[in-house]
Parts: structure tokens; sequence; C-alpha cells
């Protein structure tokens, strides 16, 4: 699949003629001369923040801190008990509980915090900002964590929502042949494994329709049910990251995430990691990430594109860069990086802006999107390294094409 060179142009132009302030995309020189500020706030996010773009942008308006506003902006997604990547009602780990990671970097202070592994407290993006504000440190951690946000005052809530919950529990399940949740031997469900040798067909045919029947017995809306067998066999990702730039060039970022779901307890991603999952120096730009955050760790992503911009990069070739890295990391193998999903949120301090992503999508016709807010709210299509949709983890090959659609289901 090529790399789309078309799509990146027009991004990248665009950003910039809209405020009147075209460099040459391809200026790599370190030379190359201060940027100006922009002369309108500008707000980035991702596409789940689109509706609280609003009240972000009001604030920035009104002269309110650029993290202020972008915190606004991602704890409208953490309030969300339907959003169940993010916050409340975030998906749990495969323990059942919630753990939620965030940082945040405030550019006019120079200052950074961070939290991860944090349960029973929704607004951790709130938290991290806490932690910057009122400790010597940038990062906090699991249960002294919690604890350092219950002193501070921020309330004790289950994060677990009755949705989540049976999803996770569908999960248990489902996946239960293989452990000692039932059904045991004795169950009258119970049955023996499938002999080998049956058409795959049908197998998965009936797999998904125990999947259907565990959904009901565990309560699931039957207009939930599609959506909670999806999250079964592919664990979702999920994350909203947010930059803000204001009128006085000063800029701000967060990211905030419940992670991966089912994930081992106490896995951190790149979410709450400062330089990986957001990274802002108010004197280039702001970048964030959502996506594999095993993957954005070790190219240290945000960071990364902050320093390539700092080098003269267009946002969209800063972007690109930091995308072409986690592909060197496995010899540009296609067969394992259609497993692997990123996409990066870039704003310049000059307010030109770019969506980056290492495929299109996740699936045909649904291409990954950046929100903006810079006195016109909208949501514009990232451009792909790769043009194509990447495939969900874990690989299930033996699926048939005509069930893996959730309308098959
Ligand atoms: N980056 C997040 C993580 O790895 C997940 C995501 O953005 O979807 O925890």
């Amino acid at each position: 699949m090529a790399i789309s060179r078309r799509g990146f142009l027009g991004t990248a132009v665009l950003g910039s003629v809209g405020l009147g302030l075209q460099r040459k995309p391809s200026d790599s020189s370190p030379e190359a001369a201060p940027l100006k500020t922009a002369r309108k706030p500008v707000l980035i996010c991702a596409a789940n923040g689109f509706r609280y773009l609003d009240e972000g942008y009001q604030l920035l308006s009104q002269g309110h801190d650029t993290l202020e506003a972008a915190l606004r902006v991602v704890r409208g997604p953490e309030d969300d008990p339907n959003d169940d990547s993010v916050g409340l009602g975030g998906l749990p780990n495969e323990e059942g509980v919630v753990e939620l990671d965030s940082c945040c970097m405030h550019g006019p202070t120079r200052r950074a915090g961070a939290v991860g592994g944090v349960h029973d407290i929704k607004n951790v993006s709130l938290l991290a900002r806490a932690v910057m504000e009122h400790t010597g440190h940038v990062m906090l951690v699991g249960d002294n964590a919690t604890k350092f946000g219950l002193e501070m005052g921020f309330p004790r809530e289950n994060l677990l929502t009755e949705r989540s919950r049976k999803v996770w529990i569908l999960w248990k399940e489902f996946n239960s042949d293989r452990d000692w949740w039932g059904p045991g031997l004795a169950d009258p469900h119970w049955h023996a494994p499938t002999p080998q040798g049956k058409p795959d067909a049908e197998r998965w045919r009936q797999a998904l329709d125990r999947l259907q029947e565990l959904a009901a017995a565990a309560g699931i809306a039957p207009e939930f049910r599609r959506a909670a067998i999806q999250r079964v066999l592919y664990p979702p990702t999920g994350t909203i990251h947010c930059s803000a730039l204001n009128e006085k060039g000063e800029m701000s970022g967060t990211t905030t995430t419940s992670g991966l779901a089912w994930k081992v307890p106490g896995r951190v991603g790149d979410s709450p990691i400062i330089g990986a999952g957001c990274y802002t120096d108010q004197d280039v730009g702001s970048a964030g990430a959502t996506g594999s955050g095993e993957e954005n760790i070790k190219v240290c992503g945000a960071h990364t594109i902050v320093e390539n911009m700092r080098r003269g990069m267009t946002p969209h070739d800063a972007g690109m860069d930091a995308l072409q890295r986690i592909a060197r990391n496995y010899n540009n193998d296609k067969s394992r990086l259609e497993y692997v999903d990123m996409t990066y949120y870039i704003l310049r301090k000059d307010g030109a802006y770019a969506g980056v992503s290492l495929w299109t999508g996740y699936e045909p016709g649904k291409p990954h999107k950046i929100a903006i807010h810079d006195g016109s709210k909208r949501l514009e299509q990232c451009t792909p390294l790769f043009e194509g949709v990447s495939q969900e983890w874990p690989p299930m090959p033996d699926i048939p094409a005509e069930l893996r659609q959730q309308s098959a289901w």
C-alpha cells in the first residue's frame, strides 16, 4: 500500500493557508525562522472530543488558560458513562478494575503532571494537573496516585458502570473454555470441544450464537449486544488528546484514557507518558496520540513530532516521520503493522495543524479524524501513512469474511 502524499500536502497546506502563514512543507532547515504566533485561538482533539470543543473554545476566547480549555474538552468523555474508552464507564482490566492514565503539559509555566493506573477517580486529567500543581513530582502511579487524589478531595466513584461490567463478564464467560470460569463440566450448557475439521464458518457461527446467548444471560440490552460482542472479540482501544493555543502564543496539551480493554492489571500505556502520549513546548507546538500505546512509547511519538517541528518540519511531515519510525521498528513488515493503530494530533505555534494516522481507519469508509476549532468547528480526515484499514488485535484469521461484519451477528 502506498504512502498517501497527496492527502498529506493537502492537510499541511490547508492548515497553514487558513491562517495566512504558509511555510514550505519540506523546509527542514534547522535555522528556520522563529514561528509567528497564531492570530486566533486553536483547539485540536481526537474525534470523541468534538462535541465538547465549543466549551473549550469559549474559555480560550475569554482569555482563560490554555490548559484549562484543553481540560474542559477532555473532561467531556471522562464524565460520559457511554464513552467506554475514557474515565467513567471505561472498559476495565482483566480483573474488572477500571484503571485510568493521563498526563498534561502547561506551556506557559513549562510544567507537567501525570498519573497512571488510577482507580475510583474519573477525572484523571484533573488529577494529573493536581500532581503538577501540588507536588514537586511529575508522575504518580497506582494505589498511591489514587490515594493522593482522594486526599486532594477528588470524589471516590465506582467507575465500572453496569454496561461495562456486563461486557467484562461476557468477555470472561466467552474465554472461559480455557480457564476455571464457567461453564464447568457439570454445567448443562457444557459441551465437548468442537471436533477438529469442522468448517470454520460453522464453528464461528456457533461461537457467535453462544456469544448472543451469553450476552442475553448477562442482561446486556439487545441494542448493545452486537457492540458488546465486538468488544469481546476485539478488545477496543480509545483515548482523547487535546492541544490548545491562544492568541498570546501560549500552548498546553492533555491526554486521558482507560487504556486497552482487558489489559493485564498494572499495564500503563503511552497516554500518561510525557513525550509519548502528549508533549507541549509552546516555543514550537504540541502533539498527542491515540492508538497502540506500546508502539508509541517506543518512538516517543509526541516528543519526536514536536522536535521535528522545531527543526522546521511541517506538522504533517513531523507526524509522518514518527509513523515511519513505528513502521521501521517492524522493518516495514505490513503483516505485523496491520495490527498496529496510531493517530497523531499535531498543532504548531502558528496555528498550522495536522492529523496523521498509520492506516486510513479501522474499517472501510470510516477514516480516522481530527477535530478542530479555530472559530469554526469541524472534523477532518487524517492523512494515512498506509492506505487501508488496520486489523483488530488479537488476530482471528479463521473468522470467515462474511461473519466479520457486525451486521452478521
Ligand atoms: N493509547 C492508549 C493506550 O495504549 C489506547 C488508545 O489510544 O486507544 O493505552
